[in-house]
């Protein structure tokens, strides 16, 4: 309808984002929303929450890529629609969940999920990812779509995934392991709390295209984009408006790439990965706690990321022969004292470690149950 200024409100449109969630509710959790009791882990990838009513629903949790093909999301479809009445569920770490209450389905879905294999032999819908083992990992665009990362995400990811294969179908860890990558600090992936994160950096500062940083860019805002005060006009030899960047004060954050596209500094032997580790969100046991850096750089290595997979693994090995039942990954490194992590892990400690940020002791003796 045409707009009416003396109703200004009439067959206004505000809400047009995604639908309701609880249009998309399976019959059984929409009768027993809120009213959950407790769930079990009937075997690894399988779950049984229960109701006050004494309804159940089964969850198979399978492991899935971010990034997916059509014709394996109609296959996808076809499962549900085979044995839950079409429901299921995509999680934030891009695991697929299939949902049913008629438990008759639950042992022929699981066994129909572990016989579709790909051409090559590998599994199409692994089952697991449950409980103390590990499960699918959280990351962020890469090189497929971002304009900023250090690193790829999925490439790497699937080399790291490859190497932890054995942990995703079983729950032989001490306790979760969750593994997160984030292609650049701005860390679209959630690294800084993660047991295990994988984090592209930048370790140059940007580099600038004088002949077309004035045409694309808005240079005040490119300045104003820099956490450091780094960057500061200038002209260049003919006489044309440009930009410089005082290196010293850099840190390499891509702020100023987010704003001007004339200033990348993705560089082959600048950027790479830093591992992180002993983060975690949940407050069971012990605070909240951000990941360490306990790697500091990693050369990119496509496509299989040789290094950076053997690193993680190590540090999983160590950490699930060495921790006590329930122990989360940094709860573990806690007990034991960050020197004997290094000692254990066998990764060498340098200066790169120490945490020098400025604002870091903001940061510090905090948690989500007080601050102090
Ligand atoms: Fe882009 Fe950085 Fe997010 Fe990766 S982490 S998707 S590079 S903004
Ligand atoms: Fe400033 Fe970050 Fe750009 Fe360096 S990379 S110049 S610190 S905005």
């Amino acid at each position: 309808m045409p707009y009416d200024p003396a109703d200004p409100q009439k067959d206004r449109i505000t809400d047009i984002g995604p639908r309701y969630f609880r249009d998309f509710f399976p019959p059984v959790i929409e009768k027993n929303f809120g009213k959950w009791m407790y769930h079990e882990i009937l075997e690894p990838g399988v779950l049984c929450h229960t109701a006050e009513s004494g309804d159940k629903v089964y969850t198979v949790r399978v492991g899935a890529a971010r990034l997916i093909s059509i014709e394996h999301i109609r296959e996808i479809c076809d499962i549900a629609d085979k044995y839950c009445d079409g429901y299921l569920r995509f999680t934030t770490r891009n695991n697929v969940e299939f949902m049913l209450d008629n438990v008759a389905n639950l042992k022929p879905l699981v066994d129909d999920l572990k016989s579709r294999k790909f051409s090559g032999g590998s599994s199409k819908f692994p089952v697991g990812g449950t409980g103390a083992g590990i499960t699918n990992i959280v990351h962020t665009q890469g090189w497929a779509h971002c304009h900023t990362p250090a690193i790829d995400a999925s490439g790497v990811v699937k080399a790291v995934m490859d190497g932890l294969y054995d942990y995703f179908g079983s729950m032989t860890m001490p306790a979760p392991v969750r593994v997160s990558l984030a292609c650049c600090l701005n860390m679209c992936g959630a690294v800084h709390c993660s047991d295990i994160a994988i984090l592209g950096i930048h370790r140059k500062p940007p580099m600038i295209d004088h002949e077309w940083i004035d045409k694309l860019c808005e240079l005040p805002l490119a300045i104003a984009a820099c956490p450091t005060a780094a960057i500061k006009p200038a002209k260049t030899e003919a006489g044309a408006k440009s930009l410089e960047v005082n290196a010293e004060r850099c840190m390499f954050c891509g702020n100023c790439y987010t704003m001007c596209a004339a200033m990348p500094l993705a560089d082959e032997v600048g950027s790479g990965i830093a591992i992180l580790v002993g983060g975690k969100l949940s407050n069971r046991r012990s605070k909240p706690k951000f990941s360490k850096v306990v790697i500091p750089f990693i050369a990119n290595e496509p496509p299989r990321w040789e290094t950076t997979v053997k690193a993680v693994k190590n540090i999983v090995d160590v950490y699930a022969k060495d921790a006590r039942k329930y122990e989360r990954l940094g709860e573990w490194a806690e007990r034991i004292g960050w020197e004997r992590f290094f000692e254990k892990t066998n990764i060498p400690f340098t200066h790169h470690l120490i945490d020098d940020y400025r604002f870091a002791y903001t940061t510090w003796r905090q948690s989500t149950q007080f601050k102090y």
